[in-house]
C-alpha cells in the first residue's frame, strides 16, 4: 500500500492547528510573503483562519504573492470533451456507468479536429482532451488526436486530463507533443475514496495515486494534480494534496506544474443525493489564497464550473489560469446536448466576454505557450520561475499574443479595452530592452506577422 499520503499526520496537524493564534497567523502570511513557500504545519494553521480580518490580510498576502510571481497575466483554454463513455461508477460525475440516462458518444477523429477548429475559431491556443476511461478512449485515441489536431489547426499546446495509464503509455504521449498531463486524486482520504468509486479501474486508490510516478518515468514532466472539493473535509485534501506534491518534488526533483481546484457540481444522473461536505464560496476563496502561499511557483487552474462572478474574484487570489467559452459534452462546440454533459457549467460566458471581465479587472489575457515550444518544462520551467523570470518573460508574451487575439478574433468593445489594457501592461515592463523589443514586435504583428 502506498504510503506517501500519511493521513495520521494529517489528522494530527489538523488538530493541532484548530484556533489559531492571531499573531502566529500572522508570522505565517510574513513568511509567506517572501514566496518561498510554507510548511504543512503553518498551512494546518491557515486552514483554520476564520476572524474575518485575518482573513482579509490571508487573500491581501495571496495577492501579493500571485501579483509578485505571475505578474498580471492569466492565461486562457478550452477542454475539448472526446468522449463520454466510461467504465468506472464515480458516483458524482454524470458520465459514470450506471447512468443510463446519459447520452453516449466518442468523437470519431474527424469530429474531434472540428471541435478543435471551433475552439480555435473562438480564439483560444490551448485545449485540454479529456474523457470517460473506456477502451475505446485508450492510449491511441489520444496520440491519433493530437497528431490530427497539431497538424490541421493552430491549436499551439495540447493537455491532457485522462485516467491513470502504464509507463509505456505516457511514453507515447510525450512522443506526440502532450503538454501537461492532469490527474485529479478526487479524495486524498481513503475510505472516502472507497464510498465514491464502488468498482472498476478507479476502485484502485493506490493505482490512481501513482499515475504521476509512472508519467515522470515515461517522460511526462508538466503534470497537474488537483482533489475535488466536496467529498471530503476540505482541510484534510489541501493538506493530502501538499503532500503529494512534496513526495513528487522529493523523488523527481520538481513538484507539479499546476494544481486544479474542481468543486463538486451536480450532476444528471449522479448517484448523490447530496454534496457530503459542502465547500461554501468564503472558504472556496480561502482553499485558492491557501494553494498560492504553500507553493507559490505551481499555477492554479479554475473551470467553468464556477460562477462568473466568483471567478473574476479568485483571479485576485491565485488562479492564474482559467478556461472559457467551455462545454462538457462530447461535440459541444458543434452541438449543445444537455444530456451528454459531464456537469453543469455555471459560467457560460463566451471567450470575448471573459476576455473583456479580465481587462476590466486589470489583468491581461495571455495565450501564450512558449514555455512549451521552447522546452521550459517541469524542472525548466521551475528553475526560471523561482528566478522571478517567468514574470519577465510572460508579460512580454502575454501582451503580444493577446495583441494577435484582438487583431484575429476581436470585436470593437474588446479591441478598446484590449488596446488599453496592453498600454498598461507596456508601460509595468521594467526592463527598456525588453520593452523595446515588445513594441517592435507589437508593429510587426500589426503588419500581419504571427508567431
Ligand atoms: N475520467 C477521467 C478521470 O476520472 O480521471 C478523466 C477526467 S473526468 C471526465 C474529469 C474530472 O471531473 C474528474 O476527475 C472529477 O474530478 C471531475 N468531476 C466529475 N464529476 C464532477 C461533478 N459532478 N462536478 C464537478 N466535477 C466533477
Ligand atoms: Fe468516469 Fe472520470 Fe466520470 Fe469517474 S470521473 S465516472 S472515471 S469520467
Amino acid at each position: 500500500m502506498v504510503d506517501f499520503i500519511n493521513e495520521s499526520k494529517i489528522f494530527s496537524i489538523l488538530e493541532s492547528s484548530i484556533n489559531p493564534d492571531k499573531g502566529e497567523i500572522r508570522e505565517i502570511l510574513a513568511k509567506a510573503r517572501e514566496c518561498k513557500g510554507i510548511t504543512l504545519e503553518e498551512t494546518g494553521k491557515l486552514l483554520h483562519v476564520e476572524d474575518k480580518d485575518l482573513m482579509e490580510e490571508l487573500f491581501e498576502a495571496a495577492k501579493y504573492v500571485k501579483d509578485r510571481i505571475y505578474g498580471k497575466r492569466v492565461v486562457l483554454f478550452a477542454p475539448l470533451y472526446t468522449g463520454n463513455k466510461c467504465v468506472n461508477n464515480c458516483l458524482y460525475c454524470g458520465f459514470r456507468r450506471d447512468n443510463k440516462e446519459l447520452h453516449r458518444k466518442t468523437l470519431e477523429l474527424e469530429e474531434i479536429v472540428n471541435e478543435a477548429k471551433a475552439i480555435e475559431k473562438q480564439g483560444h491556443k490551448r485545449l485540454l482532451l479529456i474523457c470517460g476511461e473506456h477502451p475505446k478512449t485508450d492510449v491511441k485515441h489520444f496520440t491519433k488526436a493530437m497528431e490530427a489536431i497539431y497538424s490541421e489547426t493552430d491549436i499551439r499546446r495540447i493537455n491532457i486530463e485522462a485516467a491513470p495509464m502504464k509507463v509505456e503509455d505516457y511514453r507515447e504521449l510525450k512522443q506526440a507533443g502532450i503538454g501537461t498531463y492532469v490527474i485529479f486524486q478526487e479524495t486524498y482520504h481513503r475510505d472516502t475514496y472507497k464510498k465514491m468509486h464502488p468498482m472498476g479501474i478507479k476502485a484502485d486508490y493506490d493505482w490512481r495515486i501513482t499515475a504521476l510516478d509512472r508519467a515522470f518515468e515515461g517522460g511526462i514532466d508538466d503534470v497537474g494534480v488537483g482533489a475535488l472539493f466536496g467529498l471530503y473535509d476540505y482541510r484534510f485534501e489541501v493538506l493530502g494534496l501538499l503532500m503529494h506534491c512534496m513526495y513528487l518534488e522529493e523523488r523527481f526533483g520538481v513538484g507539479p506544474h499546476t494544481i486544479s481546484v474542481p468543486r463538486l457540481r451536480p450532476a444528471l444522473g449522479w448517484a448523490l443525493d447530496e454534496i457530503p461536505y459542502p465547500v461554501t464560496d468564503e472558504d472556496f476563496k480561502k482553499i485558492v489564497a491557501i494553494y498560492r502561499l504553500s507553493v507559490p511557483y505551481t499555477g492554479i487552474i479554475l473551470s467553468t464550473r464556477e460562477r462568473a462572478e466568483l471567478r473574476d474574484e479568485l483571479l485576485n487570489l491565485g488562479v492564474s489560469q482559467i478556461s472559457a467559452g467551455s462545454k462538457t459534452n462530447p461535440g459541444g462546440y458543434e452541438e449543445d446536448d444537455d444530456q451528454a454533459d459531464q456537469f453543469e457549467i455555471s459560467d457560460s460566458r463566451s471567450l470575448p466576454k471573459v476576455l473583456e471581465t479580465i481587462c476590466d479587472k486589470g489583468y491581461i489575457p495571455s495565450f501564450c505557450t512558449a514555455c512549451y515550444r521552447r522546452c521550459r518544462t517541469g524542472e525548466h520551467f521551475m528553475e526560471y520561475a523561482k528566478e522571478g523570470e517567468i514574470h519577465e518573460f510572460c508579460q512580454p508574451n502575454a501582451i503580444l499574443t493577446f495583441k494577435e487575439n484582438l487583431i484575429d478574433f476581436g470585436n470593437e468593445e474588446l479591441r478598446e479595452k484590449g488596446e488599453r489594457i496592453i498600454q498598461k501592461a507596456l508601460d509595468e515592463i521594467e526592463n527598456e530592452n525588453m520593452k523595446a523589443e515588445t513594441i517592435k514586435k507589437l508593429k510587426q504583428i500589426e503588419e500581419g506577422m504571427r508567431d
